[in-house]
């Protein structure tokens, strides 16, 4: 074969669209009725934005970034994720002006130039949500809530909501210590990254995926038992509100986020149904971050869900497909034109037609509404069109039913 989609990229074709579309469809209903608004950011970005919220120090900027220059010069990275670009947009368009809370989600592909494997690509699609202006757990608990009935409502079973806090900038320094110390006589275990990482950002070393650092760290103190006074309340509040929205989940203290930004809560879902890539979504507060950009003191919070690894858990039987409701079959040129007109009249009127377009015999006529899974067929001859009258046939049970050529009166015979 001469082209064929880059590696770790795919086509995603019908019918597996339609679970693609059912999960949506959902989501949109469900963020309505939590008062998420959509929004449709740009795909490329200055690299900076990346650099400057995901961190240096982070595998998505160290090592899987699209990253190139475009002709003016500029670095230009394909967003890997949405949290930054939309924080991005939240500064510059003043967003923290509107009345709080701000709700917002999104949907599209982000890029990461990984290693692909299953339920693990180059090119992969999050819904994303992120609430803004408010600090209280009470949102954290609510928005953790809207994820699990996203997921529920998509036909997910089986899931793991798993949270922690991973503390502030108040509290970090003792972990980071406390880290340090533990890690600091293991240092020869690490890989070079993490060896580099001890330096610059130890806690990022929490996070390789190296066997031989997984080994490691193990038995390292969890930031958890670190936590600040304010950090520890807003974390008591996640676990009493939750509990409250009888939403279950399990307290993770292991739990690490691939990312700089977040701060206090930090959750993933995962299932157990997908081996070894079993996230399939994540997320946590980013309360610097708006700061960081330039913006005004404002928290925020949000969460990612991972299109490609939930649209496998969800049952084949939402495949099925949609029919169209009239095949037409035309006999010669005139009643082919005829089969045209005809065919924009009863779409204006919602139905989805077909018809035949080149000059096949009736015999293959018929066979090509079979193979569509038409539910009704007309034939249109000299005959039909003289006497202005055709025959809707019934595909399924083969019922016959006469009328003439006018639009109400077929749409009637079409739905009978
Ligand atoms: P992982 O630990 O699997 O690499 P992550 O922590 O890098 O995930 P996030 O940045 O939190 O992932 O993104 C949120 C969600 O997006 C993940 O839970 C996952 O479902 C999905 N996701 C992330 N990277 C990929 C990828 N390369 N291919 C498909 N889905 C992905
Ligand atoms: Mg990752």
């Amino acid at each position: 074969m001469k082209y064929k989609t880059l590696k770790g990229l795919q086509d995603i074709l019908p019918p597996d669209i339609l679970i693609w579309q059912h999960i949506e469809t959902i989501s949109r209903d469900i963020f309505k009725i939590y008062g998420y608004q959509e929004i449709r950011l740009p795909i490329l970005e200055s690299t900076d934005i990346f650099i400057r919220s995901i961190g240096e120090t982070s595998d998505i900027v160290e090592k899987e970034m699209y990253t190139f220059q475009d002709k003016g010069g500029r670095s230009i990275t394909l967003r890997p994720e949405g949290t930054a670009s939309f924080v991005r947009a939240y500064v510059e368009h003043h967003l923290y002006n509107n009345a709080v809370p701000q709700k917002y989600y999104y949907m599209g592909p982000m890029f990461r130039y990984e290693r692909p494997q299953a339920y693990r690509y180059r090119q992969f699609y999050q819904i994303g949500a992120e609430a803004m202006g408010i600090e209280d757990p009470k949102l954290d608990a609510e928005l953790i809530s809207m994820l699990a009935r996203i997921l529920n409502g998509a036909g997910l079973e089986n899931l793991n909501f798993e949270i922690t806090s991973i503390g502030c900038k108040h509290c970090r320094p003792a972990y980071k210590n406390a880290l340090k110390n533990f890690l600091q006589s293991k240092l020869n275990g690490f890989c070079g990254d993490c060896q580099r990482r001890f330096e610059i950002n130890p806690l990022r070393i929490l996070d390789c995926k190296v066997p031989d650092c997984i080994a490691s760290r193990h038995g390292s103190p969890p930031v958890i038992d670190y936590l600040c006074e304010e950090c520890k309340g807003h974390f008591d509040g996640l676990k009493h509100y939750l509990k409250m929205l009888r939403v279950p989940h399990t307290i993770n203290p292991n739990l690490v986020r691939g990312l700089d930004y977040y701060t206090k809560t930090a959750f993933e879902v995962t299932s157990e149904s997908l081996g070894s890539q079993k996230a399939v979504a994540a997320g946590g507060r980013y309360d610097g971050l708006v700061n960081e950009f330039g913006g005004p003191p404002a928290p925020g919070i949000g969460f990612a869900i991972g299109m490609e690894r939930i649209v496998p858990l969800i049952k084949d039987s939402l495949k099925k497909s949609e029919y169209p409701d009239l095949f037409i079959c035309p006999i010669g040129p005139e009643e082919s034109e005829e089969a045209l007109i005809l065919a924009e009249q009863l779409r204006e009127n919602g139905l989805w037609i077909e018809i035949n377009y080149d000059k096949s015999s009736l015999k293959s006529q018929m066979r090509k509404a079979g193979r569509l899974g038409a539910r009704n067929v007309i034939v249109l001859g000299e005959d039909e069109l003289k006497k202005r009258e055709v025959v809707v046939k019934d595909m399924m049970s083969g019922t016959e039913v006469k009328t003439s050529i006018d639009i109400q009166e077929l749409i009637k015979a079409i739905k009978a």
